[in-house]
């Protein structure tokens, strides 16, 4: 079994398409690409019934499309028999991560990704030695990553991490110690991790998360693409499916209704 469990559901020039009609695409690549099963996760910022939470500009401006309707639309697509999951990429809400997952809780996923890409004020991802890594030193911005990220795995709210380490976006390496902390965490939570293509298409030209997460620890995993648009699923996922392996993961995770079980990877 192969699945792709990360995309953002856009139409073909990556705009905004909450419909069924646009899953069908990401589908028909998934065939073409022997992925088995697809989950969408688009970024909970985009979302009118969270927009409370954000206190950053890039979020505010993004937040006025409507859950419902997102949800809606991977119902009717399961409805017509796709092979499709219901997600959603939560950011880390901090001390108001109880009251988002509240916000949430009502609707039917599948499984829900937890996500770092802010930290503070800054976006960990928004350009190197820029932002955050301008503010503080790279081992200060790799531990604050790594604390919020750790939060997230122990709230209970996520069944896997997305990116589980996007810091390392711009070549910056975290230290074994923090790798040995974030592991933990996902341990003792029994989360599940992401291994994540979208890296390879990052500076860092390297899969999400470094091999030594995955000898730290032992989470089982999901395959991901981060694609915003179709003709990105399941890029690169024999990589992914190689790394796997190499990392001592035979079998990959299912999610229905936050259920996870393990099929056999391939
Ligand atoms: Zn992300
Ligand atoms: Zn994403």
């Amino acid at each position: 079994m192969i699945v792709d469990y990360h995309m953002h559901l856009r139409d073909e020039r990556g705009g905004i398409d909450h419909t069924a009609d646009a899953v069908e695409p990401f589908v028909e690549r998934a065939r073409e690409r022997g992925v088995d099963e697809i989950g969408f996760t688009e970024h909970v910022y985009y979302f009118e019934q969270t927009k409370d939470f954000w206190p950053w500009p890039y979020y505010q401006e993004r937040c006025h499309f409507d859950l419902d309707v997102y949800v809606d639309a991977l119902v009717e697509a399961k409805g017509r028999g796709l092979p499709v999951k219901a997600g959603l990429e939560v950011d880390w809400a901090g001390e108001r991560a109880d009251e988002l997952a509240a916000v949430l809780a009502p609707y039917p996923w599948d499984f829900l990704l937890g996500s770092v890409h802010m930290v503070g004020d800054h976006a960990i991802d928004t350009g190197a030695e820029l932002g955050l890594w301008a503010e503080v030193t790279e081992d200060e911005a790799w531990r604050r990553y790594v604390e919020m990220l750790s939060a997230a795995a122990r709230s209970g709210h996520f069944d896997v991490l997305s990116h589980p380490d996007l810091a390392k976006i711009y070549g910056v390496r975290g230290s074994d110690d923090l790798y040995a902390e974030l592991a933990a965490a996902v341990d003792d939570a029994g989360v599940a991790l992401e291994i994540s293509t979208a890296g390879l298409r990052k500076p860092v030209g390297e899969l999400y998360p470094d091999a030594r997460l995955l000898a730290m620890s032992s989470a089982p995993v999901t395959l991901a693409s981060d694609a915003h648009e179709p003709v990105l699923v399941g890029e690169d996922f024999d990589d992914a499916v190689a790394f796997a392996r190499a990392n001592g993961r035979d079998t990959v995770s299912v999610f229905d209704a936050h259920v996870r079980r393990q099929e056999p990877i391939g």
